[in-house]
């Protein structure tokens, strides 16, 4: 089984002979074992398997193994919130005293994780700019600089990540690129082909695809050599005293990464997904092959008619022609980005505002990328306690829309926008 859109549908699980079609969900917090050995080998991580869903639950690791089949990686885990998957991502690898390189173009609340909670932890991420040279970007490296990290589309501007600079920075240091891939999906980017070690996810997003449960993830590549740089890297490669002194790097090699995240952070941080979640995860990612190509197919049909439309004072999506992203989106995204774009209409705030009203069809919600279209106004909503001009500096203009194009017919959504620009 080779093709991405297989994968969507069996990766992960293959039921034996009278096992049920559907993935089951383990709705318990415990596992039960006949001997107080076999289950302190597990305390010991001399043995494998389940006792607690706090640290690991078989419904999730049934979609973690799908996720990271999809990704091409080697191992996965699920956490309950893509803020969760980051926060692990990035926290498995550094600690206090320690620093990192983030693309400004990312996520706010990723945005906020890295700059103002993560530094209270002393952590300390470099925001750079992610269209600077590979030179400027390798300034910023310091001896205790411990990782990269991007998003492969970034949300909302909708930048498209220089994969080779960035992996290329990452890798002449000896130190991993971690990338976000929420925004794409492995069914249109998998980060790994193109130099990632670790990806992460907000599965809430394209992946679960119905608005149904917030859920993240992490899949390692297990392309990067902890033990080639064992001294940039004590957690994964001296003696866990909360383990009796293993050493992850030794004892799981591959498996280094995802097993210290699950026996350690999980354990100590608890921040695990329901593994009902999971279950409607697996639904939403039987079909989202399907869903991917109809979410670009109208992207574009309305991105090109929002680029059309006079009333309308510019458009940023990869997928257009005109679009500074176009060249690298089809490098990387020969398939396809994704249904989310930006545009502004020529007006002031009460214009915007009053076009959003007009909506019928596509909802105003603080969300993205599911089946229904939706729209966001940061200057209103996320951001609205900032000044235009505090706007422009965090990189978001004031008549920025945020639009997520979803699966319904493009006609009913270019009649929709049509009706609410007549309003304005
Ligand atoms: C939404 C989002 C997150 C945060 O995920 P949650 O599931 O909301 O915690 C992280 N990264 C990106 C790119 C996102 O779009």
């Amino acid at each position: 089984m080779n093709g991405i859109d297989s994968k969507c549908v069996h990766g992960g699980y293959t039921p034996k002979n009278g096992e049920p079609r559907q993935i089951p969900i383990y709705q318990s917090t415990t596992f039960k074992y006949d001997s107080s050995d076999a289950m302190g080998a597990l305390f010991d991580l001399e043995a494998s398997g389940y006792f607690y869903t706090r640290l690991q639950n078989p419904t999730n690791d049934l979609v973690a193994a799908q996720l990271t089949e999809l990704e091409g990686g080697i191992a996965g885990m699920l956490t309950s919130s893509g803020q969760a998957a980051n926060f692990f991502a990035v926290f498995n690898i550094c600690e206090a005293g320690d620093h990192f390189i983030s693309s400004s173009s990312i996520y706010g609340g990723t945005f906020n994780l890295f700059g103002v909670t993560m530094k209270k932890m002393g952590i300390e991420c470099t925001f750079v700019d992610p269209e600077a040279s590979y030179e400027d970007i390798a300034k910023e490296i310091r001896p205790n600089t411990k990782l990269i990290f991007g998003e492969t589309i970034s949300n909302p501007v909708c930048a498209v990540l220089d994969f080779e600079k960035f992996a290329k920075v990452a890798h002449d240091n000896g130190i991993p690129f971690i990338v976000d891939n929420t925004f794409a999906t492995p069914v249109n980017c998998r980060p790994i082909e193109h130099g990632a070690d670790i990806v992460t996810h907000s599965t809430t997003k394209y992946l679960d695809g119905h608005a149904s449960g917030v859920g993240g993830a992490i899949i390692d590549s297990g392309n990067f050599d902890w033990m080639e740089y064992a001294d940039k890297f004590p957690g994964l490669c001296t003696p866990d005293e909360s383990y009796h002194g293993i050493t992850y790097a030794e004892k799981f090699g591959k498996g280094a990464y995802i097993t210290k995240a699950t026996v350690q952070l999980m354990r100590d941080l608890g921040s695990i997904q329901a593994p009902q979640n999971a279950y409607y995860l697996h639904l939403g990612i039987e079909s989202l092959h399907v869903r991917m190509a109809r979410h670009c197919e109208n992207a574009l049909k309305l991105a090109k008619f929002l680029e059309s439309d006079e009333r309308v004072a510019w458009v940023n999506y990869p997928g257009l022609e005109s679009n500074s992203s176009y060249e690298r989106a089809k490098k990387y995204m020969p398939k396809g980005t994704c249904g989310v774009m930006c545009f502004g209409i020529k007006g002031d705030r009460a214009t915007t505002v009053k076009f959003m009203d007009s909506l019928k069809l596509i909802s105003i919600v603080t969300h993205v990328a599911d089946a229904k279209s939706c729209v966001l106004h940061p200057a209103s909503h996320t951001h609205r306690q900032l000044s235009d001009e505090q706007l422009v500096e965090a990189g978001v203009k004031p008549d920025l829309i945020r639009f997520s194009v979803g699966i319904e017919d493009a006609d009913d959504l270019i009649a929709d926008i049509k009706q609410a620009l007549d309003q304005i």
